[in-house]
């Protein structure tokens, strides 16, 4: 059962989706919490509770990609306690009703953050993934992604079979840049967009949450989907304070009814 206000603010929701011809979304690691994937940041998140890792992980590998290939596979055998969530983890209802969004034809295209590759996995077509698929390579020369089972590693660095170049794990990482294909389109997307869904993310991490800024500042309405109070709360025109995996589907239950 969801509560009055909730109900209103769903109700308010699917309203701004069927005046948009093409809406897009930023997605954050509270779309994947209810997969078991924890998030960095609010409650019970990884560094709320461990403090902030280093962030020196760009400069490590381009000292040693060697080195750093050897760790990977190393910590992947072993695995923390967050690669070890995101490779049991499947999709939610959050990341199946973003898809059926897509199928719907009222989502046009999705900015996600999440490197866990779920989305993919749900269904959604158009996805641009701003920080990397933790399941793929990608060549540090030409960009070309591969996907990780698919890559040889009997010598690493591994290397592009296209270009040569070395192949990092196409996960960005701290200090290292966003790769301009990306980048490129979370732009054009952000510049296309009438309507800008935000769901699960604290929207701290630049430039991802520019998008929805950039979206806002030409007109396009913000909804926000997200237990807690974000950077962007201010800003949003809806608020629907409730957990993706519920709000999500209800919302796709809304835009369903004719
Ligand atoms: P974040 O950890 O900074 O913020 C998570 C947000 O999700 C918080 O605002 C929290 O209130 C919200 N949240 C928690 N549970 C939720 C739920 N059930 N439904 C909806 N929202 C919920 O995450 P971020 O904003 O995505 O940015 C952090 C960076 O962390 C990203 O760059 C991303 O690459 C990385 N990250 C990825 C994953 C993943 O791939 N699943 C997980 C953790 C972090
Ligand atoms: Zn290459």
């Amino acid at each position: 059962m969801m509560d009055a206000a909730l109900d209103k603010t769903l109700r308010d929701a699917a309203a701004l989706f069927r005046r948009s011809r093409y809406a897009v979304a930023l997605t954050g690691a509270g779309l994947s919490a209810e997969s078991g994937i924890p998030t960095y940041r609010g409650t019970g998140g990884v560094w709320t509770r461990f403090g902030e890792p280093t962030i020196d992980g760009w400069d490590l590998f381009c000292q040693d990609p060697e080195a750093w290939w050897k760790l990977s596979i190393e910590h992947r055998v072993g695995g923390s306690e967050f690669s070890a969530a995101i490779d049991r983890a499947v999709p939610n209802a959050a990341h199946y009703a973003m898809a059926e969004l897509e199928q719907m034809g009222r989502l046009a295209h999705v900015i996600t953050q999440n490197i866990d590759n779920l989305q993919n996995v749900a269904g959604s077509r158009h996805v641009t993934e701003i920080h990397g698929n933790r399941a793929k390579a990608r060549c540090m020369s030409c960009g070309l992604r591969y996907r990780l089972e698919s890559i040889d590693l009997a010598t690493l660095p591994p290397h592009c079979a296209e270009c040569g170049g070395v192949l990092k794990n196409d996960v960005v990482m701290f200090g290292e840049p966003i790769p301009a294909d990306a980048l490129e389109e979370c732009y054009r997307q952000a510049f296309r967009a009438d309507l800008f869904l935000v769901v699960g993310t604290s929207a701290v991490v630049y430039p991802a949450a520019e998008f929805p800024l950039m979206a806002k500042r030409r007109g396009a309405p913000l909804i926000e989907i997200n237990p807690e109070e974000t950077a962007l709360s201010d800003l949003a025109d809806v608020i629907i304070r409730g957990p993706a995996a519920v709000t999500v589907p209800a919302l796709v239950e809304l835009l369903l009814i004719p």
